[in-house]
């Protein structure tokens, strides 16, 4: 999706060319990891309901598979770019790269409103895009999953689609699927639980308790949503949460001083992760600017919508007391900003490490597919602390011992892994 004056392809490759020089890594191994090794664009023609034909554009970028198939989501949204998608297939590349799965990145989009089509149509669009790339994707190839407007029943027809083009049943071309039909128990909650355990790890090291700690966090879906309900669990308190106003085209903070109640908030939010309004204030929330999140008195800040939401313009009004910044979302934060938490000594989970739970628990998904026996969700969920929990500390070892920002570290353990993979394979 695109933000104004805003190219995350950019921002992804100014992080990368930064570690390669940290790694001095050689030129062919530079040209090969700066960018997809593939990317194929196409036309996707759908009936319509009334019998007119639209003619929708699709990508996939796979941007590197040398240590394991490509996987990534797939978006739907009428401002998706190329160049989103390839920043996102390389930021997935580098994700499952420090949580150490067998996995390389991907990712895929069509420029679409799902909003304007109906189930039906959305169907055929679902299964023009695989028929378009049916060759090129697959389980041992690139596995797509849901992302922004995307979801489990989209990946359903996508599956069925790709089953008959190939004649054979492969569950494990695709994850998000719905739980019963290839579906991974506990991956609705995997990316904000994941989140959580990295936050309750770094709160660890720096010896503060889950239980003192406030935060601030920006988007009510998804991620945002598993990661309050943890957090709250383990003892910490939400001062806010942000989120977008189809209505109005703006976005508002709800703040509630007591902090905010996940249960009663959750009764009043629609399936995009938007909050009634007039309800929340009859509720007791404060509602302030969309921006309001960020200037919190908060200890923790979670950025969980959308990228460039802390920027050289407003890292400024983060308050002295912030300690932590946990990245939900991709690319929340710019390399400028980043410049500003490193000086203040603010710890930053980057969003590659936070949010890899979703992907993780994916992999579970395939290697519960091609098993063809799936686990309870509480084994699910052990085994994604586990992993996130030890990428967690490699990170911070390294960050420590090399008196790096964690996101450096975090890049120097992924693009180590993923480059030495290609010299092993003889590729550079
Ligand atoms: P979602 O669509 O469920 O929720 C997005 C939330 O952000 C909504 O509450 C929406 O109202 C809010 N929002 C949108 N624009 C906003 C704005 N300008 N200001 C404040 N809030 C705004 O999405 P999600 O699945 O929770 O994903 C959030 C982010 O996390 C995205 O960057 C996504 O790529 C990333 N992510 C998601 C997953 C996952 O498994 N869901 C995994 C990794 C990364």
């Amino acid at each position: 999706m695109a933000v104004k004056g805003f190219n995350p392809y950019e921002m992804a490759q100014k992080q990368f060319d930064k570690v390669a020089d940290l790694l001095q890594l050689d030129a062919a191994s530079r040209e090969l990891l700066r960018q997809p090794l593939r990317e194929y664009h196409f036309s996707i023609p759908v009936q319509m309901d009334d019998g007119s034909v639209r003619v929708f554009r699709g990508f996939r970028c796979q941007h590197n598979d040398a240590r394991g198939p490509c996987k990534g989501g797939i978006r739907f949204h009428p401002q998706e770019t190329i160049d989103t998608v390839r920043a996102l297939s390389m930021w997935m590349t580098w994700k499952c790269a420090v949580v150490d799965i067998p996995l390389g990145g991907g990712k895929g989009g069509v420029v679409c409103d799902p909003h304007d089509l109906s189930a039906r149509e959305q169907e055929r669009l679902c299964r023009g895009w695989v028929r378009a790339i049916a060759k090129d994707v697959g389980p041992l190839r690139d596995v797509p999953a849901p992302d922004v407007m995307t979801n489990p029943q989209h990946m359903l027809w996508m599956l069925d689609e790709f089953e008959t083009v190939h004649g054979a049943k492969y569950p494990g071309f695709i994850t998000g699927k719905p739980v019963g039909m290839g579906g991974s128990l506990g991956r609705t909650e995997a990316t904000g639980y994941g989140l959580v355990f990295t936050l309750r790890e770094a709160l660890r090291e720096l010896g503060i308790k889950v239980e003192a700690t406030s935060a601030s966090v920006q988007g009510f879906g998804n991620v945002a949503q598993y990661a309050i309900e943890l957090y709250t669990k383990l003892g910490g308190k939400v001062l806010s949460v942000s989120c977008w106003d189809q209505s109005d085209q703006a976005s508002y903070t709800y703040r509630k001083k007591t902090g905010i109640n996940l249960k009663e908030l959750l009764m009043i939010t629609d399936r995009f992760g938007g909050i009634d309004k007039s309800k929340a204030e009859a509720l007791g929330y404060e509602r302030l600017p969309g921006e309001a999140w960020i200037e919190q008195d908060a200890d923790i800040l979670i950025p969980a919508a959308l990228e460039n939401q802390i920027n050289a313009e407003n890292v400024k009004k983060i308050k002295p007391g912030v300690k932590v910044v946990a990245e939900g979302a991709n690319g929340p934060t710019t390399p400028e900003a980043d410049e500003v938490l490193k000086q203040r000594g603010v710890f930053v989970i980057p969003d590659f490490l936070a949010n890899a739970g979703g992907v993780t628990c994916s992999y579970f998904e395939q290697v519960q597919c091609n098993q063809n026996y799936f686990w309870p969700q509480e084994e699910v969920l052990d085994k994604l602390d586990q992993k996130m929990t030890a990428a967690f500390l490699a990170v911070y070892e390294l960050a420590k011992t090399r008196k790096l920002f964690m996101r450096d570290a975090a890049y120097v353990i992924s693009v180590s892994r993923v480059a030495g993979a290609c010299k092993d394979r003889g590729w550079v």
